[in-house]
């Protein structure tokens, strides 16, 4: 794609596009010998202004009328319609993933901020006998997010937090400043007042600390890694401001002894290693019962086989490469690990080169002879590794799913539905899912995790906005 389409290349705040003299390159995870673009990182001074502009802005925002607001939002999400084609390429070029899954993101993100702006239209006050219910904003909402679904995280916050009349400080991962860039043209485009969204680019360890001005930051507003989310919060302890953090996860599919092997074959293909398995709700645990589990490997060996890595440009490719290097590092760490304490490498378990170019391309991988033990079975892998445990006992399968200090999603493949009712009663995930891929969503649900995977009331669905807004009631013995 021609990246002249992206013509600007710096944070956005008070309304203006801000320079400075931190200079980076971006790098395609795929060729990252070449350099995308060069922009330009906030300054300390450029972040603390954003936090001025937010919260000089916020008065006129938050008396706006609802349905004014709405209006600007309905028109941001149309130019996002408009514009699916150059926001999938602009995801696959800094991401990785492939044109089709960008696209599914670009999708998923406009189904789900449409659904904000249809609740919120309807929902920031009810009228209950002679009570009246209002959701008032918040103030400053710092959201944070990470770089492998870079619009659609991005989407699930901004949206409801600008519809319920806060202002909004965005940082996104430098991992995905791109994007950030370019919804942030379309978001100049539509001239909302100077300062009610700001967009600071920058390396979170870096630019982080300028942001969280506990003085004027009503709410933060966190997806990222648990380390990150846990780090943040505590930062942020002894002040009032409002925090939501979802973090890692772990996750597990289980494959019962009556279950149809295909449909969940085709369910751990799609769960782990989509976007090559750099999901927070894909699975890292696959857990086969013992009287199906040679058929299943076979046709599980197959799949993987046939699992074309390379460019996510390409539309013959079916996985793109890692992220980034500290990604590769650790995928060849977690299997050298495994590989020591005791885990057999079907198939997979290396890098790939592809081309010259040195992308970050690890190849799908399946571990057989996993256990609690291992460091695989406990931590997030976050790429393409899926980590076998064969048993024929319902309470170890649970036991395993659940190990572990993260609690995202689940996946459970039979045709017994005691043994689904089973498994959902006693797995402590948020998002559970029977006979279903685990990433499987909709949009008026919470997308949230239980442990180390969230925190907070979830910012998506329908609890988004009690999230973003305070509750006033008004008892009224109003003459008229
Ligand atoms: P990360 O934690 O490294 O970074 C997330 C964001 O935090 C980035 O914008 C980063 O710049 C910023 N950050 C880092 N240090 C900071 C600091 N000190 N102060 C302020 N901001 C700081 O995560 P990542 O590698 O970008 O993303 C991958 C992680 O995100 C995985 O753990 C994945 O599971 C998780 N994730 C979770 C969900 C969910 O809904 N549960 C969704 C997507 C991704």
């Amino acid at each position: 794609m021609n990246i002249e389409i992206v013509k600007r290349s710096s944070s956005y705040i008070n309304g203006s596009w801000v320079l400075s003299n931190e200079k980076i390159f971006l790098k395609n995870p795929a060729a990252p010998k070449k350099n995308i673009k060069e922009i330009c990182f906030a300054s300390p001074q450029n972040a603390k202004d954003s936090i001025v502009s937010a919260k000089s802005a916020f008065s006129l925002w938050s008396a706006t009328p609802v349905d004014k607001r709405i209006k600007s939002l309905k028109i941001l999400m149309g130019a996002i319609e408009k514009n699916i084609k150059i926001l999938s390429r602009l995801i696959t070029l800094e991401n990785g993933k492939t044109i089709k899954e960008s696209e599914g993101e670009v999708v998923a993100a406009i189904q789900e901020g449409n659904y904000q702006i249809d609740f919120l239209s309807r929902g920031l006050y009810e009228n209950i006998d002679n009570k009246k219910l209002l959701y008032v904003p918040l103030g400053v909402a710092l959201l944070i997010t990470p770089w492998n679904f870079p619009l659609s995280t991005v989407i699930r916050k901004m949206i409801p937090a600008l519809a319920c009349g806060n202002c909004v400080i965005l940082k996104p991962s430098e991992f995905s400043s791109l994007t950030s860039i370019f919804l942030f043209e379309l978001i100049d485009s539509i001239k909302f007042p100077n300062g009610v969204a700001n967009l600071v680019l920058g390396e979170g360890s870096v630019i982080g600390p300028s942001l969280l001005d506990l003085s004027v930051l009503k709410i933060i507003s966190f997806t990222g890694s648990t380390d990150t989310g846990e780090f943040i919060q505590k930062s942020i302890a002894s002040s009032d401001v409002r925090y939501q953090a979802e973090m890692g996860g772990s996750n597990a599919l289980v494959i019962w002894k009556d279950a149809d092997i295909e449909k969940a074959v085709d369910a751990v293909i799609a769960s782990g290693m989509a976007c090559a398995g750099q999901w927070c709700t894909g699975i890292s645990k696959l857990v086969i019962h013992e009287e199906i589990y040679d058929d299943t490997i076979n046709l599980l060996v197959k799949a993987v086989k046939n699992i074309k890595v390379g460019d996510g440009n390409l539309e013959s490719t079916d996985m793109g490469p890692l992220n980034n290097s500290h990604q590769l590092s650790k995928m060849k760490n977690y299997i050298a690990r495994a590989v020591n304490q005791g885990a057999k490498i079907l198939i997979g378990g290396k890098p790939i080169k592809i081309d010259k170019d040195d992308g970050y391309f690890f190849s799908p991988t399946l571990l057989e002879g996993v256990n609690e033990k291992m460091k695989v079975a406990t931590e997030e892998i976050f790429g393409p590794i899926i980590n076998i445990y064969k048993t024929d006992n319902i309470n170890s399968a649970i036991k395993f799913s659940n190990h572990g200090k993260y609690g995202l999603s689940f996946s459970i493949y039979t045709a017994d539905d005691k043994v689904a009712d089973t498994f959902i009663e006693n797995i402590d995930a948020s998002l559970c899912h029977i006979n279903l891929p685990s990433p499987y969503r909709e949009v008026d649900m919470p997308f949230t995790g239980w442990k180390k995977s969230g925190s907070g009331i979830p910012e998506s669905g329908r609890f988004a906005r009690d999230v973003f807004t305070k509750p006033k009631v008004v008892y009224s013995n109003k003459s008229s």
